[in-house]
Order: C-alpha cells, then structure tokens, then sequence
C-alpha cells in the first residue's frame, strides 16, 4: 500500500489561526513521518507527505497519488488542503479529506507497527487528537460529521477540521489536476 497525506502548510505552522486545526495537523505530520519511518515493518510501499501552500504556485496537486479530493463551494471546485490518500495493492484509492479520519488511519498505522515492531513509537499527540482518537462513535459526533450528516450538520464555522481552508486552486479544476487526471487515465 502507498500513502500520501496532503496537508496546509499554514495550519501546520500556525498560520491559519485555527489553533484546533493546527494541532491535528501537527500530529497528522507526526504520525506520517513515523509511519514513514517505519514504513518496511508493516510492508508499505511508499508513505509521502506533501504540505499544501495558498500560493499561485500551488495549486494541490498530488506528488504520490493521484486522487484529489474536492467540495464544491460558491459554485466553484475547491480542492480540500488537508487529505489523506491511500492506493492499495489492487489500485483502489481510498481519500479521506476529514483530518480526524486521516488522523484514525495514520494513528491506526502507527499502532500496528508498534505491535509487529514490539517497541512503542506512538508520537506525541496534542489532546485536541487525543480526543479524536478516543472518540469511538464517529459519525454521531457533531463535531466531526461524516459527509452524509444531512440535515442538522453545525454550522460550518462550527466544524475546525472539516471545512476545507480555500486554498489557490479554487476555481474551475485547475489545468494541472485536470492535466494528471488526463496522464493517469488515457
Ligand atoms: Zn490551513
């Protein structure tokens, strides 16, 4: 299996002013280096990490996977900043554009390569991730809706990790995606 996660360099240093966001994002690189790092023990492929800027030069294209994920905001496709992809061996991808599932999936990785390593490498996390990871009933937990919460989602202003930061490839599909879509699937 290969893995990218994609995440906003400006959460990840503080930037965004999302202090609950900035932590989980901190630990999402956390876990994905020491996964990384360990990436033999557990017989993955490859693990990449890519930090998403909002700059022109940007536009959140993926390095390692080729699956990006996007929400559809002002009629416009904004391509979330921080995801996690996944492509097995028989080439499904799996995207997870939720940092608290991406979060569950590097921290579930790390977890296995600690119990076949048998020594513990569990980084550090934040309580803000802690949290995440002790909450077992995902999905009912307004906080962190699954896509399909429906009516009675929280306000978005509500949702730190879900609402995906606008980033600079806004817009129509940028040139680039479209141009690696095109690559990949001819
Ligand atoms: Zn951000």
């Amino acid at each position: 299996m290969r893995i990218e996660l994609r995440f906003c360099k400006h959460c990840f240093e503080g930037e965004h002013e999302n202090a609950h966001k900035t932590a989980v994002t901190r630990d999402l690189v956390a876990c994905a280096r020491t996964v990384k790092q360990y990436k033999d023990v557990i017989d993955l492929d490859d693990v990449h990490l890519r930090s998403i800027r909002e700059d022109e030069e940007d536009d959140g294209r993926p390095a390692a996977i080729p699956a990006v994920a996007a929400t559809i905001q002002n009629e416009q496709v904004t391509v979330s900043d921080t995801q996690l992809v996944t492509m097995g061996e028989n080439g499904y991808m799996l995207v997870y554009p939720n940092p608290a599932d991406a979060l569950k999936v590097l921290a579930g990785n790390v977890d296995e390569i600690s119990k076949v390593a048998g020594e513990d490498i569990v980084p550090e996390l934040s309580p803000e991730s802690a949290e995440i990871l002790a909450d077992k009933s995902a999905g009912e937990n307004d906080e962190y809706p699954t896509p399909d919460a429906g009516e009675g989602a929280p306000d978005p202003d509500e949702m730190p990790d879900t609402a995906p930061d606008k980033m600079g490839a806004s817009g129509p599909l940028p040139d680039a995606v479209s141009d690696i879509v095109d690559d990949k699937y001819k």
